[in-house]
């Protein structure tokens, strides 16, 4: 079989031919957390094909790898930043932000929050096997109200996609911080949108690109 690290690496090219990433710390992440630790044991062989898998039988995706890392580009993320994330899921997409933002340095870290309570449970056991537990804290509970105690964040990822961008997250955001989230209704296809806060009253908005989630819940969602 072939080496796990040359599968990846293998993949890393092909992202990098079509474009899909500049960022070369997305590509460290992305060799250092092991995908195959996020996803059922008995799917553990699909893990860097390039298609998002479901995540147990709760009809909730983890999405495909050049997705991940693409979120990582958007967000412009550096060591030391503290970061939400909505829609934990598996734990994946939170550790490789967590293999960003953390360094000896500058320990930041990433608290991500899920609505499903089994989803709860599985992403903190996948954390823990892969090493990535210290650095990621999963919250149970609607992300859409965001997590006041520990705001402001310098960056906010919402992983499902909602109609509108949840107004307690802009509120937990710090000025100059950046949201990212899947904007449209649930359907084929949703733009991925930027969204910078210039001060308190002010955000700039700008599109991404088009891409595919699963429907965000809770207060200000679908
Ligand atoms: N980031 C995940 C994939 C997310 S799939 C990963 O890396 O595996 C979207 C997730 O968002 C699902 O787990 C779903 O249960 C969760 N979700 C949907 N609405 C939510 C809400 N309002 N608050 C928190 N989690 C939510």
């Amino acid at each position: 079989m072939t080496e796990i690290r040359v599968i990846k690496e293998r993949l890393l090219d092909q992202y990098k031919r079509r474009g899909y990433v500049k960022d070369v710390k997305a590509f460290d992440a992305f060799m250092r957390v092991p995908r195959e630790k996020f996803i059922p044991e008995r799917l553990a062989s699909s893990a860097y094909l390039d298609h998002p898998l479901p995540l147990m039988n709760t009809g909730q995706t983890i999405s495909a790898p050049h997705m991940t890392i693409m979120i990582l580009d958007y967000l412009e993320l550096v060591p030391g930043q503290k970061v939400l994330e909505i829609g934990a899921g598996s734990g994946y997409q939170a550790a490789l932000i967590a293999a960003v933002v953390t360094s000896d340095e500058a320990p930041g870290h990433v608290y991500s929050i899920e609505i499903v309570p089994d989803l709860v449970e599985f992403a903190r056991k996948n954390l823990a096997r892969a090493g990535f537990d210290e650095y990621v804290t999963v919250i149970e509970g609607d992300g859409t109200l965001g997590h006041e105690k520990e705001a402001p964040y310098d960056r906010v990822i919402l992983t499902a996609a909602g109609p509108i961008v949840p107004p307690p997250l802009i509120e937990q955001l710090r000025v100059d911080g950046t949201l990212v989230m899947p904007l449209g209704r649930p359907g084929l296809w949703q733009q991925m949108t930027r969204y910078r806060k210039v001060n308190d009253i002010e955000v700039i908005k700008e599109n991404l690109s088009s891409v595919a989630f699963v429907p965000l819940r809770g207060k200000y969602g679908v």
